[in-house]
């Protein structure tokens, strides 16, 4: 049983330091509960026992693109996971902002931690079925090496997969989750896995051919839709995870939308209807529906280190595996 007072500030790293990383950075940066001690890019990693200051990390990794140039703080390295994990500095928890690109990579990063002996909580907002099952596949290697592994913690999956699973709590019988996104953002190049990842969703692509895609090819292909991507019936984990907290069969679950590249404002409201029976035999559908003016960036970040409070929470009890955002309530972040 760990001792530690549960009023200790935790110590956060982002790994991966895009759009989301460095939104995540300015979220932790309204925190009193939590601080930003490590970031990671894929050219190097800074870390701060007192706390990294997140405008000089963005403004250097927006002019040099990479926080390792962060003086006095950064180091370069093509290994930056590994290399920051070598350093043994005490960071309570990571919230992996990092592409899954290939479908495996965020898989191999939580084996990196593995090998390395660390414990601590770890946070993905992870979006395809097939890379989830390859992380619920690691539940008692990540257990043995005391990890407490918060799976699929964004919007979708995170915030609408726990809004469903609240919402199934009147029903006898669930028929249907539906989930529906609208994700606006003013340009492409700030999201770039995000949008990737969202192209190898379309009919014709697939991970491979989407990771291999060169940024002008992303670019013509956006050109010929006018910056807008329409995605139906989508391989989200959103449907292993509400199967796998006993909520209903995967096949009952469906995720689609609409990501504007050229307007940040949201081409539609994002919303979850689940339909289900109550014990007196009605059918009936609750809604949940996000604010317009709320983008992807509060709706997965927000989530995500909700739930990497409750995973600390969960971790100093001496609970490790791995959980999803259909299992567990997150916690507020003060
Ligand atoms: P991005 O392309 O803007 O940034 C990726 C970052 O990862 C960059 O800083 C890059 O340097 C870093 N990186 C890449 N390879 C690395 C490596 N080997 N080691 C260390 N760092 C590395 O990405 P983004 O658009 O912010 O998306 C991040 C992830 O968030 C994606 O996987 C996306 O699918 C996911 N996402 C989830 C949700 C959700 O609701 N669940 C919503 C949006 C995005």
């Amino acid at each position: 049983m760990n001792t530690q007072p549960s009023n200790k500030i935790i110590r956060v790293g982002v790994l991966g330091f895009g759009g989301l990383g460095q939104a995540a950075a300015k979220v932790l940066a309204g925190k009193r509960e939590m601080i930003l001690v490590a970031a990671a890019d894929q050219k190097g990693y800074a870390y701060s026992t007192e706390g990294l200051n997140t405008e000089q990390c963005i403004k250097t990794y927006q002019s040099q693109s990479s926080v390792g140039y962060l003086e006095p703080v950064g180091t370069l390295s093509n290994n930056s996971i590994q290399d920051l994990i070598a350093t043994s500095q005490p960071v309570d928890g990571y919230f992996l902002a990092l592409p899954n690109l290939p479908n495996d990579f965020i898989p191999s990063v939580a084996q990196e931690f593995i090998k390395s002996g660390w414990q601590g909580v770890l946070v993905d907002a992870i979006k395809r079925t097939s890379a989830v099952e390859q992380l619920l596949a690691m539940k008692e290697e990540l257990q043995a090496a005391g990890i407490t592994y918060m799976s699929g913690c964004g919007a979708t999956p995170g915030l609408l997969t726990a809004a469903a699973a609240l919402a199934a709590q009147s029903y006898a019988e669930i028929h249907k989750v539906e989930i529906t996104f609208g994700v606006g953002i003013a340009n492409w190049e700030a999201y770039r896995a995000t949008v990737r990842e969202d192209i190898g969703h379309m009919p014709g692509y697939t991970v491979e051919t989407a990771k291999a895609m060169t940024d002008a090819e992303v670019e013509a292909l956006l050109d010929k839709t006018n910056g807008v991507l329409t995605l139906e019936n989508m391989e989200h984990a959103d449907d292993v995870m509400l199967e796998f907290a006993g909520i209903c069969a995967r096949d009952r679950v469906t995720v689609g939308g609409v990501v504007d590249t050229r307007n940040p404002k949201k081409p539609l409201s994002t919303n979850v209807k689940v339909t289900g029976r109550t014990f007196e035999g009605k059918i009936s559908t609750h809604t949940f529906t996000l604010g317009d003016e709320t983008s992807m960036a509060a709706n997965v970040c927000g989530p995500a280190f909700g739930y990497l409070k409750a995973g600390r929470q969960l971790h100093q009890r001496g609970i490790y595996g791995i959980f999803t955002a259909a299992e567990i309530m997150p916690q507020f972040v003060n």
